[in-house]
């Protein structure tokens, strides 16, 4: 029987994380998973509380109160279906959601109690009803004879073509890499996220009857014509993978590399990946393996990409990592979690920090910062930091990696196809065209990192899955 006050005797308990002093020199996910106890249990600290605002601040609305109590009655694989019906994802965001600022954040018990560990429960729903053997139920699906290309096989392509298929239309998705996943393969490094889930995940979909054509670049092996003549519609995932510059003198330096191709190479390197040369190139990865053990390295930036380097770069053994922020630590971008996990692995952060030059002759040899100080709100509610006058200092530094995030980075191919991109190079579409996420070509349809700018896992599932209703609304099946 439930029992609506277990919180109260039930402290709220996290699946057990990896002492930082071993976990620093494995490539593992550091949070282990809940047996189906610790599940039961957790899940059941759920109040019910009537006004679920932890559905409201998931990006899909994850019927989160349902699936809990599925899980505290041991119904797994009835809360395995029940948690693919809003989200493609669910193992995945369950590890990667920044749950601090979405569900969890908004659960009622943190008003003292502690927050149900919704992520957490989450990946053990999916992770252990795979195990014991569910996969989808797709029994009741009628073939409608469609089928739809998908360019991209991050999570906004595979959510796309997730719901695609559960209605009876034939996704064939398209990549140049030569796994599935995008960022959640080739950028998310596996100590948040094990490459092995990503299979599974293909796995899943690949029963599902999801088709996958690999390392095949559209717009260079494959026309984008062609697609357009050989399918119903055709859907764009195609993330954003232009790198922000600081715009400040010594970033061409030796010593001076740019965040992804910085992670990718070290992934490359951990997994033992052949990456193809037009990867290398596509990804600005001409150095390959960077290897920083031993160096004093400077991480610039506050975002998830940030963490990821520094805690990279810690698992390298280099001699120390400092993680320079314009602005303050309650300001920051990135997962409060995963400020938590680089503090608790030796990464330094120094906040209010804005760098103005990398110094050095031909090696980097520091990075020259000023202190800020945070200004008042602007429109949107973020404070600018303004430069405190005469407090440039130099911060020694081997090795400067930057991590400033991306700007969208549109194909070539579009003009001709009409496909209207914005003055910031987003690409038209949105929730609220004719059919949702509609591009300003009839047939072809956008979502995820190119639409909304570079963002999350969850909200281009979100994303990918709102294009695929509005493809099923133009196909009219
Ligand atoms: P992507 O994941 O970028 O996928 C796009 C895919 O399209 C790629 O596989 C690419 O190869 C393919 N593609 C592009 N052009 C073509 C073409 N012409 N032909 C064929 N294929 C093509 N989010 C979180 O929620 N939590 C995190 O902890 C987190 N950490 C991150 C860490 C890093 C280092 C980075 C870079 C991002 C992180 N993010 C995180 C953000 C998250 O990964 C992205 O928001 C998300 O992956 C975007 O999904 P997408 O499908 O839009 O694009
Ligand atoms: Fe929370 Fe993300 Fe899962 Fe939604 S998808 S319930 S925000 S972890």
């Amino acid at each position: 029987m439930s029992d609506n006050f277990q919180f109260i005797n039930l402290p709220r308990l996290d699946p057990e994380k990896t002492e930082s002093r071993v976990r620093i020199h494995t490539w593992n996910e550091i949070y282990g998973q809940f047996d189906s106890a610790d599940a039961g249990n957790q899940a059941g600290r759920c109040l019910e509380c009537g006004n679920p605002y932890c559905e409201w601040k998931c990006p899909v609305h994850n019927y989160i109160p349902n699936w809990l109590k599925l899980v505290r009655e041991g119904n797994l694989f009835e809360a395995a279906e029940l948690s693919h019906k809003t989200n493609s994802l669910p193992e995945i965001c369950g590890r990667v959601c920044p749950q601090d600022r979405l569900c969890e954040g908004s659960c009622t018990l943190n008003d003292g109690f502690g927050a149900v560990t919704i992520g957490s429960v989450e990946k053990f729903i999916t992770d252990e009803a795979y195990k014991k053997g569910w996969r989808p139920d797709l029994s009741n699906v009628v073939q409608t004879g469609k089928k739809v290309a998908i360019i991209g096989a991050g999570p906004a392509g595979l959510a796309c073509a997730d719901v695609l298929v559960r209605n009876g239309v034939k996704p064939i998705v398209y990549d140049r890499y030569p796994e599935i996943g995008g960022l959640l393969t080739f950028g998310i490094p596996s100590f948040k996220l094990e490459k092995e889930v990503v299979r599974v995940r293909r796995q899943i979909m690949e029963g599902m009857g999801v088709k996958f054509i690999l390392n095949t670049e559209i717009g260079r092996d494959i026309g984008f014509q062609q697609l357009l003549n050989d399918y119903d519609a055709v859907f764009l995932g195609m993330g954003t993978y232009n790198y922000m510059e600081g715009g400040f003198s010594g970033e061409n330096l030796t010593g001076v590399y740019k965040a992804l191709p910085y992670l990718v190479g070290n992934i490359s390197q951990v997994e033992n990946w052949e990456t193809k040369a037009d990867i290398r190139e596509g990804l600005g990865m001409q150095d390959g393996y960077i290897n920083l053990k031993g160096k004093h390295v400077v991480v610039l930036g506050g975002g998830d990409t940030a963490m990821d380097c520094n805690r990279t770069a810690i698992r390298q053994g280099a001699a120390s990592v400092t993680c320079a922020y314009r602005r303050d630590e309650a300001n920051m971008p990135g997962s409060k979690r995963e400020v938590a996990n680089a503090k608790e692995e030796g990464v330094q952060f120094l906040w209010n920090r804005q760098p103005v030059s990398i110094v050095g002759e031909c090696q980097a040899e520091g990075v020259k910062v000023v202190t800020t100080e945070l200004g008042q709100p602007d429109a949107r509610g973020r404070r600018s930091p303004q430069v405190v006058q005469g407090s440039e200092e130099i911060i020694p530094a081997d090795v400067v990696l930057i991590a400033f995030g991306f700007r969208p980075s549109p194909a070539e191919w579009f003009k001709d196809f009409n496909i209207t991109v914005e003055s910031n190079g987003r690409v038209k579409a949105s929730a609220t065209q004719e059919f949702a996420f509609q591009t300003t070509h009839e047939k072809v349809f956008a979502g995820g990192d190119m639409v909304r700018g570079s963002d999350l896992v969850v909200t281009a599932v979100y994303e990918g899955r709102q294009a695929a209703q509005g493809i099923l609304d133009y196909l009219q099946v």
